[in-house]
């Protein structure tokens, strides 16, 4: 008799940072392929899904995207922070305040079990405006140094994220997740 056919193994992966650095952009962007043509503030949690193969297995990446600085109620944070795969935080090459945020994000993942122990990345997003950066790579990377993490500069709007004509494989948004 034939076997059942395997379970999709789903990975969630949460999605970090203030408001505003492109979360709901970079989840769209890798769910969709493509830039949304507009975004809505998100509210309380959303997420999208995309399924992919790896080693001929075929999995569902899960991408839940919050809203940001806004409190979401006890109930939902609980259901927010559970059964989590990996973590992807978040801040705006462009925004410093948003870069120094990132501490307040990592202790609130810790708070909720989610330290070293699972794989967590830092993103920094909106290398296209590469006229207004006001995080640097090196502090970036030092940051990500300190923390653990890997670092991808990376932009949702334009594949080429470093404006130039020329972008590192690694910092495509395909690469992150
Ligand atoms: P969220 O609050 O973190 O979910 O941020 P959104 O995804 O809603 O994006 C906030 C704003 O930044 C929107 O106006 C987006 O169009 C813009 N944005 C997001 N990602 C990029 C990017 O990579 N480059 C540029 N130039 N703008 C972006
Ligand atoms: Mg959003």
């Amino acid at each position: 008799s034939a076997l059942p056919p395997p379970r999709t193994r789903i990975f969630k992966i949460i999605v970090i940072g203030d408001s505003g650095v492109g979360k709901t952009c970079l989840t769209f962007r890798f769910c969709a392929g493509r830039f949304p043509e507009k975004t809505e503030a998100t509210i309380g949690v959303d997420f999208r899904e995309r399924l992919v193969e790896i080693d001929g297995e075929k999995i569902k990446i899960q991408l839940w995207d919050t809203a940001g600085q806004e409190r979401f109620r006890k109930s939902m944070v609980q259901h927010y922070y559970r059964n989590v795969h990996a973590v992807v935080f978040v801040y705006d090459v462009t925004n410093a305040a948003s870069f120094r945020s990132l501490p307040a994000w990592i202790e609130e993942c810790k708070q909720h079990a989610l330290g070293t122990e699972v794989p967590r990345i830092l993103v920094g997003n909106k290398c296209d405006l590469q006229d207004s950066v006001q995080v640097g790579t090196d502090v970036a990377q030092q940051f990500a140094d300190a923390h653990s993490m890997p670092l991808f500069e990376t932009s949702a709007k334009s594949p080429n994220s470093l404006g130039d004509g020329s972008y590192r494989d690694s910092d495509h948004v395909e690469a992150i997740f």
